[in-house]
């Protein structure tokens, strides 16, 4: 599995188009676009862009859509029940049985595959929730339904993960376990596909990035890409001359013989040196000339 990681496209999505039966436009209108496996692949939009349905779309919940979608090669629409195998699936409200304990739920859920399983109680220690298995899920907090959530979407080693928001309502020593075995998943082989607002997570889990707005895909490539190709050439240094901090910026081209930025090197002055990058949220912003509607940090601490 690992050794086939970027060799072949997981996913392939030329042209989709959406409407739901009730609306009078296309939600999703003409997008294209390939995952490789192996790949984290990040989907990143303001609310209402259309990250939901093209989830669903892919994930075989929405059939009558317009173009091609290829999932493992095949077009999701027409495919067999064999491709749900090796897809698992969290979307953003858990669905669990709330009078079942968390090791029932996950009994339960596993009976669905016909795969290998990992061990539930191993699954539900490495989550923190271990001490917790015997509880009915009625009881657990929402952060505590978010990680059951999570490793019911791993149980079955999925070779295609759809995440959403996965990091939401947790607090930050959680979410940070759930992005470490995110990125042991990456590590093994596994393709995710990751809805999110959340543009650290976006920036620090995701190998490839795709800007959605209105249905349409503006912008995609690698984090480090985006940010260069938008980002300002230029440097910036801030000093401290006889009491007094100073800010200057110099531009990278020529930065070789720019004698004012040489000399404030020799001047042992500086304090801080940045190159300036554009931030992911810059980025929307500069290419949609909106942002995601104020919801770039929802790691809120209500676990
Ligand atoms: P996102 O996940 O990016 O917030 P969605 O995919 O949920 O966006 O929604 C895209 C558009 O489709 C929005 O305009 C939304 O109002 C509309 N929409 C979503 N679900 C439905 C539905 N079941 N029926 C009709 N319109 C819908």
């Amino acid at each position: 599995m690992k050794g086939d990681r970027g060799m072949f496209n997981m996913i392939t999505v030329s042209n989709l188009r959406f409407r739901y039966d009730s609306g009078s436009t296309d939600v999703i209108a003409g997008i294209s676009f390939q995952i490789k496996k192996g790949e984290i692949f990040g989907f990143l939009g303001p609310s209402g862009a259309g990250k939901s349905t093209t989830q669903k779309i892919l994930t075989g919940q929405l059939k009558s859509y317009s173009g091609s979608v290829l999932v493992a090669g095949a077009e999701i629409r027409n495919a067999d029940r064999q491709l749900y195998n090796l897809l698992g699936v969290a979307f953003e409200f858990p669905n669990l049985y709330e009078k079942l304990t968390a090791l029932e739920n996950l009994k339960l859920f596993g009976s669905f595959y016909d795969r290998k399983l990992i061990d539930p109680g191993k699954l539900l220690g490495m989550v923190n929730l271990y001490d917790d298995r015997n509880s009915l899920v009625g009881s657990y907090s929402k952060g505590m339904k978010m990680r059951l959530n999570f490793v019911r979407s791993i149980m079955h080693s999925p070779e295609l993960l759809f995440l959403d928001e996965p990091t939401s309502g947790l607090d930050p020593v959680n979410a940070r376990i759930i992005k470490d075995i995110i990125k042991g998943l990456r590590e093994k082989g596994t393709t995710i596909f990751l809805t999110t607002h959340n543009m650290n997570d976006a920036e620090s889990l995701c190998d490839e990035l795709a800007l959605i707005d209105n249905g349409k895909l503006i912008v995609n490539g690698t984090p480090a890409d985006l940010k260069l190709r938008f980002g300002e050439d230029k440097i910036s240094v801030t000093l401290r001359r006889e009491g007094f901090r100073i800010l200057s910026e110099h531009s990278l081209r020529g930065i070789g013989s720019d004698e004012d930025f040489l000399e404030t090197l020799k001047s042992g002055e500086i304090e801080t040196i940045h190159s300036c990058e554009a931030s992911l949220e810059d980025i929307f912003i500069k290419v949609t000339g909106h942002g995601l509607t104020g919801t770039f940090s929802d790691n809120s601490d209500h676990a």
